[in-house]
C-alpha cells in the first residue's frame, strides 16, 4: 500500500515515519527533493499544482493526502477524481479562505471573533467604523505563522496595513483580549467514528508557535471543544485529522482557525499520547480502526526555530526527545522540535524551562 502526500515538509516526514511500522510506503510531490520527506520516501519534483507531477502521484499512490494547505483547489479537485483523496477537497477549500472558514463557524454556532469581509478600501473604512480599534486585518488567503495579518491600533495604521497586505480580499476581525490560546485535534474515519485528543495550550511569539503544553485541563472547555470539532467534522463529512485553534476568554472558547491536517500543536502526541496524530491520520484515511488518544502523562513541545540546540544537551534532560527535520538553518525557520513527557505537570514545567533555555527562549508568564 502506498500513500501519496502533496508536500514533503516535516508534517509529511512525520506521517511517513508513523506509517512505516504499519507496512506502508510513501511518495511525495514537492518543489525540491531536499524537502524533509525525501529522507523517508520518494519525492516527485514539481509545484503543488504541476499536472505531470500530480498525474505521477495518482499513478503511484493508493490514497492521496496533503501536508500543506496552499495547494491550488482546482489541482486537487482534478486529482480527487482519479484517486482516493482525503481529507475532502471541500474541507481544504474552506480552510484556505478565512472568510469561508469564519462563515462556517457562524453557521455551525461555533463562537468566533466578530468579523467583516473587506473587498475594497471603502469596505475597510466601514468595517473599521463598526469594529473599532484594536482590530486585526487578515488576508483571506495564504496567511500562516502570523503572515498575511496586521494589527490595527489607530486610524493611521489602516492605510499602511491595506498597502502592506497587498490590497487583496481580506477580513477585519475584532481583537480578542484572550487569556490563552488552545487547540483541539480530532480524527474521524469515513464511517463516522471520531476520537479527540486533550486540549493543548499554545504560546505564540511573533505569530509563530513557540511551545505547547498538554493536557490543558479544563473539563468544561474540553467538552465544548469536542462538541465543536465533532460538529465541524460531521458538517464537512471529514476523514483524517482536523485541528481547531481557539482563543480562551474566561470560560469561553472562540474559534480562530482550522487546519485540515496534522498540526504543529499536536506534535506532543508522538510520545505524549497512546497513538500519535500522525498514525491516526493515516489510520483514518485508510478507514482503519482509530487508535486511543489518551495522554501518557504531561507533555511539552518546544519548536526549534532558526538554529538547533546541541543534541546531547536536549537528550540529557529526563523525558526529552528530539525531532530534527534535517532542514538548512534559516532565521525563524522550523528546523525541529523537542518533546518532554513527565508524570506530573510540575515536573513537566521544570523540563520545559530547560528546553526553552536550550532553544534560546523562556517561559512566558
Ligand atoms: P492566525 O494567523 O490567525 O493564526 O493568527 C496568529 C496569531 O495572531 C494568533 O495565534 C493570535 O496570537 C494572534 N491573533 C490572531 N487573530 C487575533 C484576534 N482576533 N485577536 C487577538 N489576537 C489575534
Amino acid at each position: 500500500m502506498k500513500i501519496g502526500i502533496i508536500g514533503a515538509g516535516q508534517l509529511g516526514r512525520m506521517l511517513a515515519l508513523a506509517g512505516y511500522p504499519l507496512g506502508l510506503r510513501f511518495v511525495f510531490v514537492d518543489k525540491t527533493s531536499e524537502a524533509p520527506g525525501g529522507q523517508v520516501g520518494q519525492i516527485i519534483e514539481g509545484e503543488f499544482d504541476d499536472p505531470a507531477a500530480l498525474d505521477r502521484l495518482a499513478e503511484l499512490a493508493d490514497v492521496v493526502t496533503f501536508d500543506v494547505e496552499n495547494v491550488p483547489e482546482a489541482a486537487v479537485r482534478d486529482i480527487a477524481e482519479r484517486v482516493r483523496f482525503l481529507p475532502p477537497v471541500d474541507a481544504l477549500a474552506t480552510a484556505q479562505d478565512r472568510l469561508a472558514e469564519k462563515r462556517t463557524f457562524s453557521a455551525l454556532h461555533i463562537p468566533t471573533p466578530r468579523f467583516l469581509p473587506v473587498a475594497t478600501r471603502e469596505a475597510l473604512e466601514l468595517a473599521v467604523a463598526q469594529l473599532g480599534f484594536p482590530s486585526v486585518l487578515k488576508t483571506r488567503r495564504l496567511g500562516y505563522d502570523g503572515r498575511g495579518q496586521k494589527f490595527l491600533n489607530r486610524p493611521e495604521d489602516v492605510d499602511d496595513a491595506w498597502e502592506a497586505l497587498g490590497r487583496v480580499p481580506m477580513i477585519l476581525e475584532a481583537f480578542v483580549e484572550f487569556d490563552t490560546e488552545v487547540s483541539i485535534i480530532g480524527v474521524r474515519r469515513p464511517s463516522g467514528d471520531v476520537r479527540c485528543y486533550s486540549l493543548a495550550e499554545n504560546i505564540h511569539e511573533d505569530g509563530i508557535l513557540s511551545y505547547t503544553r498538554a493536557p490543558y485541563i479544563d473539563e468544561s472547555l474540553q467538552q465544548g471543544a469536542e462538541r465543536y470539532i465533532r460538529r465541524l467534522m460531521e458538517h464537512l463529512d471529514y476523514a483524517g485529522v482536523l485541528t481547531i485553534e481557539f482563543f480562551v476568554t474566561g470560560d469561553q472558547l472562540m474559534a480562530n482557525e482550522i487546519a485540515p491536517r496534522v498540526h504543529n500543536s499536536g506534535h506532543w502526541t508522538i510520545e505524549g499520547a497512546v497513538t500519535s496524530q500522525f498514525e491516526n491520520h493515516i489510520r483514518a484515511i485508510l478507514d482503519l480502526p482509530l487508535g486511543e488518544t489518551r495522554c501518557n502523562g504531561h507533555s511539552a513541545m518546544v519548536n526549534l526555530l532558526g538554529e538547533m540546540p546541541e543534541l546531547v544537551e536536549v537528550l540529557s534532560i529526563a523525558g526529552a526527545h528530539m525531532h530534527d527535520y534535517g532542514k538548512e538553518p534559516r532565521r525563524k525557520r522550523k528546523l525541529g522540535h523537542c518533546t518532554l513527557v513527565a508524570a506530573g505537570a510540575g515536573e513537566r514545567d521544570l523540563g520545559l524551562s530547560r528546553l526553552l533555555r536550550l532553544a534560546g527562549r523562556s517561559v512566558r508568564e
